[in-house]
């Protein structure tokens, strides 16, 4: 489903289901079917096959680089709650395997988990211990990666792409789905954030450490782990001098919701190359409605572009992709205005994490929303206007800026 219709899943329109991506059925809900022999949609909370067992509705969760392009097709029951912070593909089942409503938007292997094996993550971590002992975000990464299992974290004790740079405790907005805090909600929140603040010295060793091991690397302030970076300006500006003062290799990128102009033009002017800003609608009254925000608008996040713009910066914008939002004539609309007011470099296209039900009524409560085009329609027309625009789902590192 997308918003509020319905498209039979067909060879056509799904991808063998990724490598690494996970099932997940949907309590209380019940599936919408198409019934092939009659030619009609149908719900059903009772498995046909074996009466009196209850079905539920199947989803995809893919493998990073891949964003959906239709959620799994649902009716709740009256006693439904939120679903957690996922994003819900659909899914189907083809000739013995499993197809997915997906489509590769980056097909570096940056995540791939058959390239991150645990015995090497372990000896990662091991020599870690040794080089840097006292170095508490080294402590927290190790957490990351042992215990939650995030690539990112994996990927700095790899020595492999892009490392994690967490660094804030707060945040200046309050988005629906926000992976680690969510107060006063009946959502679980996935991750914790950290708990406190590393000191610029311990950052820029962690920082000059991925740099040295890794070519073509990328470091990153504004992870799930984490409030956003620009609440922490004074911490990180003082990091990337150091990081500067001893290296000019490897990229500095900072991911965040861009609230914060000044502390943008800061950033750079200590050595920032690029910047990722997160967005779910170009649309402000939407915006509002997802990011919430606390003391700040969408008018400043447009600004935080324009300076990036003007110091001539690398900017992708993360944009939450939820199928049957993002590909409504209005959504495309004013993704195309954006662009041709604010021209960033890249898109990364990124699924929306959260309750896709409840996600498109906060949406429409706002604002009317016409028949979505569905995503790979909307990315190709999006494309065909900005041909120069990239597509992707992870930062580049600045040797691919051009
Ligand atoms: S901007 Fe990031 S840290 Fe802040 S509320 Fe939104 S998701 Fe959470």
């Amino acid at each position: 489903m997308a918003g509020s219709s319905f498209v039979p899943l067909s060879t056509d329109n799904t991808i063998e289901m990724p490598y690494g991506g996970e099932l997940m059925l949907l309590p209380d809900r019940g599936p919408v079917l198409y019934n092939i022999e009659k030619g009609r949609l149908e719900t059903l909370y009772e498995n046909p096959f074996e009466p009196n067992r209850p079905i539920f509705p199947v989803a995809a969760f893919n493998s990073p680089g891949y964003v959906i392009s239709y959620i799994s097709a649902y009716q709740e029951n009256e006693s439904a709650e939120y679903l957690p912070l996922f994003s819900y593909g659909a899914a189907g089942w083809h000739n013995g395997v499993f197809r997915s409503a997906a489509i590769l938007v980056d097909s570096e292997r940056r995540q791939d988990i058959r390239l991150m094996k645990h015995e090497d993550v372990v000896s990662g971590v091991k020599k870690m211990q040794i080089t840097m002992p006292g170095n508490r975000l080294r402590k927290h990464l190790e957490k990351c990666a042992l215990e939650y299992g995030c690539p990112a974290g994996k990927n700095f004790f790899l020595e492999r792409f892009e490392a994690p740079l967490p660094v804030s405790q707060y945040c200046n907005a309050r988005c629906l789905g926000c992976l680690s805090l969510q107060k006063n909600s009946q959502i679980p929140c996935s991750q914790n954030r950290i708990a406190f603040t590393p000191a610029p010295e311990e950052i820029a060793e962690i920082a000059i450490t991925h740099i040295k091991r890794v070519n073509h690397s990328v470091v990153s302030f504004g992870q799930g782990c984490e409030g956003d970076p620009l609440m922490a300006a004074d911490v990180i500006e003082r990091a990337i001098r150091i990081i500067r003062s001893a290296t000019s290799k490897g990229t500095i990128n900072v991911n965040t919701n861009g609230s914060k102009p000044d502390a943008v033009k800061r950033l750079i002017n200590a050595g920032l190359d690029s910047i990722r800003i997160s967005i779910n609608s170009f649309q402000k009254k939407c915006y509002t409605t997802y990011f919430r925000p606390v003391d700040y608008s969408f008018s400043d996040v447009k600004k935080s572009i324009d300076t990036a713009l003007g110091k001539k910066k690398f900017i992708s914008v993360n944009y939450l992709n939820c199928p049957g939002f993002t590909d409504t004539p209005e959504e495309m609309e004013a993704l195309t205005q954006f662009m041709e007011e604010h021209p960033v470099s890249m898109i990364q296209w990124r699924n929306l994490n959260f309750d896709p039900a409840r996600y498109w009524k906060k949406m429409c409560s706002n604002s009317r929303q016409g028949m979505p085009a569905g995503v790979e329609r909307a990315l190709s027309r999006i494309k065909k206007k900005f041909p120069n625009l990239k597509y992707g789902y992870f930062n580049p590192p600045k040797e691919r800026f051009k």
